[in-house]
């Protein structure tokens, strides 16, 4: 049976520059546009995985991250555990997500619709991928995760992204939650230290598997 997945994504482009997929959870939020400058300065895309409900707050954040050519994946409409979740309760978190999303940008969103989703806390059991594949969605875990939310400082985050980045992958960081200002600072430094050592930043598209 046919499911998105990110899990075939390339590490590195045609011309052999590796890649790497920056996301950003828990948005809109008053930091987001911080992380879009930051991106837009280095020419780099990522993934922002977003809240319902701040969608239904900032639609023009929203907007602006699509208007970037970044990608959208659904985080959910409460953030909630989906962990013992019924079929039923995950369902309208993921539906009322999307339709959020479709109305406050659905225009700009590529097909009309989300192709990807991270559960809040990488909270999941044995149903949810397989719920969120019949959704239509890829779900989307991490490789890279300096704790950003927990605000230790953004030396540290700096140095643990440093330190554990690959070639094609995915690093989870947060526009939105809190003061993500610890965040900005330490994508600002991020981008061109690894820009240097020859990365480029995509956002994630999933293929048909
Ligand atoms: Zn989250």
């Amino acid at each position: 049976m046919a499911a998105p997945s990110i899990a075939g994504r390339p590490t590195h482009t045609q011309a052999g520059q590796p890649i790497l997929y920056f996301t950003f959870d828990d948005g809109p939020a008053a930091d987001t546009p911080g992380v879009l400058a930051a991106l837009a300065r280095q020419a780099a895309r990522a993934t922002f995985f977003v809240v319902g409900g701040r969608v239904q707050s900032l639609p023009r954040t929203l907007q602006a991250t699509l208007q970037a050519g970044h990608a959208v994946g659904n985080h959910s409409f409460s953030h909630p555990h989906l962990a013992g979740m019924p079929e039923a309760d995950f369902l309208f978190e993921m539906n009322q997500t999307a339709s959020a999303v479709v109305q406050a940008a659905g225009a700009l969103l590529p097909g009309g619709r989300m192709l990807l989703m991270r559960p809040p806390y990488g909270s999941h059991d044995e149903h949810t991928e397989p719920w969120v594949n019949a959704l239509g969605y890829a779900m989307v875990m991490w490789d890279v995760d300096p704790e950003d939310w927990s605000m230790p400082g953004t030396e540290a985050i700096v140095t643990q992204v440093l330190a554990e980045v690959k070639p094609g992958a995915i690093v989870l960081l947060h526009d939105g939650g809190g003061d993500r200002s610890q965040t900005v600072a330490a994508v600002e430094q991020l981008l061109p230290a690894l820009a240097g050592r020859g990365y480029v930043f995509h956002s994630l598209h999933p293929d048909e598997q």
